[in-house]
């Protein structure tokens, strides 16, 4: 498989290193020829890879030696060497959980660049690292390969200061405690399909609710940011797997104070086990919840649904007044009764659910009467970075040589 070019989208967590692989090519969207992921780093790490429909690859379980980003890229490198041998990789991509105040837009890494994203690791201290380490990781093994940073707060850029502006002392805000914003990629991708999927909201006041394992809402107007749920980091707002959302800050004094905690115990309930692990005590995962009897599991849907609703008015009032609402992610994308649980307790907005195109998963699942219409729209970060890539390294225009020069038949399999 030779005589084409690629670019690499990488998305690297604590655990985790998910990958995909996009062709360059002379129209948008660029084929997805790979996608896969390396998960369970550091305990017991597994790899999977399929193909750009969905079918395996590849999947095999990998030894201890894989308990980093460096060993897991290496891992990658090889697999995507022989796949991929003789085909030139034009760029790399990262998903970048922070840009700060000072990176507004994807940005071509440069050591500058680095020594700005370091410096706002305590403001991501669970994301960023892990997203910087895998860029480093890259420069090591590909140092001619340029590599793009795409940053999960840059759409939310832009919002008026009372959006952004945190009540707090002004010592404590120069160090960059402000609302910053995150799920951007998705909610920038979401946008730039709106036109195509849903064009009555594209240019409209619309509210899109990202569920899944993080969950966030974000107000759109005419396609651009205006306001989000989450707010300094990816832990306020909506009830989330295992994050709470919004939390009398008292409650975060108590843990310290009242029960002794420690701060990294304190991160981990944070993080790690509240939210809808928290309220049921039996899962993160929504389907388990919604297929549970069990009245704590009961409890734990029901308050995601109330946050959720609470939220999408409180937004409602930002935009004054609602035209659509949008679900996505692994939950907004594919439960229908979450989906009809937040539609009914929004109805005062104006929204109507069509049962039947509901459990059909949209695209528009409200009935054409509706006076603020829903739908489901289905996210794709990856390709938002693999856009933002090609386009800050001037490979779009790449793509369309490559199909006017004589191997461009060659270069799909
Ligand atoms: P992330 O990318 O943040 O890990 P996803 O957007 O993939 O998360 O969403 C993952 C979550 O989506 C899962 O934890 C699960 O709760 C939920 N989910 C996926 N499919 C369904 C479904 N059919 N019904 C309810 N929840 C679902």
């Amino acid at each position: 498989m030779n005589d084409h070019s690629v670019v690499l989208v990488l998305n690297a967590g604590s655990s985790s290193l998910k990958f995909s692989i996009y062709r360059i090519a002379s129209a948008e969207p660029w084929p997805l020829d790979v996608r896969g992921q390396i998960e369970g780093i550091g305990s017991t790490p597994r790899f999977i890879a399929k193909d750009g429909s969905g079918g395996t690859l590849d999947e095999q379980t990998l030894g201890d030696a894989i308990h980093d980003a460096p060993s897991a890229l290496d891992f990658l490198a090889g697999w995507l060497r022989a796949r991929y041998h003789g085909v030139s990789v034009r760029g790399v991509g990262h998903r970048v959980v922070h840009g700060g105040a000072r990176h507004g837009a994807p940005i071509v890494v440069t050591p500058k660049v680095m020594e700005d994203l370091r410096a706002l690791i305590p403001l991501a201290p669970l994301h960023q690292p892990y997203n910087l380490a895998a860029i480093e990781a890259v420069s090591d093994r590909l140092p001619d390969v340029p590599q793009v940073a795409c940053f999960d707060t840059s759409f939310h850029r832009g919002h008026q200061v009372v959006a952004e502006v945190v009540p707090l002392p002004l010592e404590i805000r120069q160090g960059g405690v402000q609302r910053y914003g995150f799920h951007g990629l998705s909610y920038e991708y979401v946008a730039s399909v709106l036109p195509h999927v849903a064009p009555p909201l594209a240019t409209g006041r619309v509210i899109v609710a990202h569920l899944g394992s993080g969950a966030s809402l974000c107000a759109l107007k005419n396609g651009r940011s205006i306001d989000s749920s989450f707010s300094f980091t990816a832990l306020d707002g909506l009830c989330m797997g295992t994050r709470p959302g919004a939390l009398d800050p008292c409650v975060v004094i108590h843990l310290f104070q009242g029960l002794g905690m420690s701060a990294k115990d304190v991160e981990t309930v944070l993080y790690k086990k509240s939210g809808l692990l928290g309220i049921s005590g039996i899962s993160n995962d929504m389907r388990v919840l919604l297929d549970s009897t069990d009245a704590s599991a009961r409890l734990a849907v029901e308050y995601f649904v109330y946050r959720a609703a609470k939220e999408i008015g409180a937004l409602a009032a930002v935009l004054r007044g609602i035209d659509g609402l949008v679900f996505t992610a692994g939950i907004g994308e594919n439960s229908a009764a979450i989906r009809e649980r937040i539609c009914e307790a929004s109805s005062w907005l104006g929204i109507e659910l069509d049962p039947a195109a509901n459990a059909q998963n949209g695209p528009r699942i409200s009935t054409q009467t509706s006076r603020v219409s829903a739908w489901v729209v289905r996210t794709n970060e990856e390709l938002m970075i693999a856009r933002h890539t090609g386009a800050l390294l001037g490979l779009m225009e790449a793509g369309r040589q490559a199909v006017s020069s004589p191997s461009a038949a060659t270069a799909r399999p």
